[in-house]
């Protein structure tokens, strides 16, 4: 049977990406979208036009009953899990931490740190030895953002990712030993809509120039990455990291 894998977040940008590369490597997929429903309705008949098996779920991950829903809702549909991307994540209007209050913090943590947490939790439970799974592989998507601190515009944002960085290691090191690879990516500029919600549609193509490289990503890249560190070739590799930032 083909291995199942879950990708949060799924209906654009970086998610989108990564479903159409895993759906060509074989993958049964569970696709979790939060309000898109058309577009990823959209992306599930590409997809399944292609021969994949493709199950859809809405799911706010940020409330702890619907990350329980969305896995309950996989289980009953493949019955198992081989791969976790957890990719879902929003970043909030440019602002100084002068102007931070502590609903706008909360929201994003809960967002970008709890969700993940637990998600990987689900998935741990499901693919660990410890609880008679048969192993399995997990990629959590940071930011550079964790590295750089992006100052003036995101540091709620940047300090979120920090967090998924420390997630990956701690986790990777706690399941090592139950057949369970936990791995991150670090994207930098990448062309998504992400930046038209913080307030900046054209920011990638601002900052292009003042990059090593000298442009922006695209969402394939950082899905080719994943791909691989989900994949058999990367069966020796956990609580690693790969900036896809340009040289940034
Ligand atoms: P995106 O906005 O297109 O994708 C994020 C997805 O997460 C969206 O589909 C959104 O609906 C979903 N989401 C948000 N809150 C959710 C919730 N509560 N429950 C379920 N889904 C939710 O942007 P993207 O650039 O593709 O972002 C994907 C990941 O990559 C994010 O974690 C982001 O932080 C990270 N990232 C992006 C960049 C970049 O430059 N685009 C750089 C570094 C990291």
């Amino acid at each position: 049977m083909s291995k199942v894998a879950l990708i949060t977040g799924a209906s654009r940008g970086i998610g989108a990406a990564t479903a159409r590369l895993l759906a060509q490597q074989g993958y049964r997929l569970c696709l979790n979208y939060l309000r898109e429903a058309a577009r990823a309705e959209a992306l599930a008949e590409e997809l399944s036009a292609r021969g994949a098996e493709i199950l859809t779920v809405q799911a706010d991950l940020a409330e702890e009953s619907e990350v329980v829903r969305l896995f309950q809702t996989l289980d009953r549909r493949f019955g198992s899990l081989d791969a976790l991307v957890n990719n879902a994540g929003i970043l909030l209007p440019q602002s100084r931490v002068e102007d931070l209050d502590a609903a706008r913090i909360n929201r994003l943590l809960t967002t970008n740190v709890t969700s993940q947490f637990l998600c990987c939790r689900e998935a741990v439970r499901r693919m660990s030895h410890r609880h008679g799974g048969r192993g399995g592989a997990i990629v959590n998507v940071s930011s550079a953002a964790a590295r750089l601190g992006s100052p003036h515009e995101y540091v709620d944002y940047a300090a979120s990712k920090g967090a998924i960085d420390t997630l990956t290691r701690g986790l990777a090191l706690e399941v090592a030993g139950e057949g369970i690879r936990v791995n991150c990516v670090r994207p930098g500029f990448i062309h998504t809509e992400m930046h038209g919600d913080g307030g900046e549609p054209g920011r990638v193509a601002r900052l292009a120039p003042q990059l090593p490289m000298g442009r922006g990503g695209e969402p394939v890249e950082v899905a080719a990455a994943i791909r691989w560190l989900l994949g058999d070739e990367a069966s020796y590799v956990t609580g690693a990291f790969i900036d896809l930032a340009g040289g940034r």
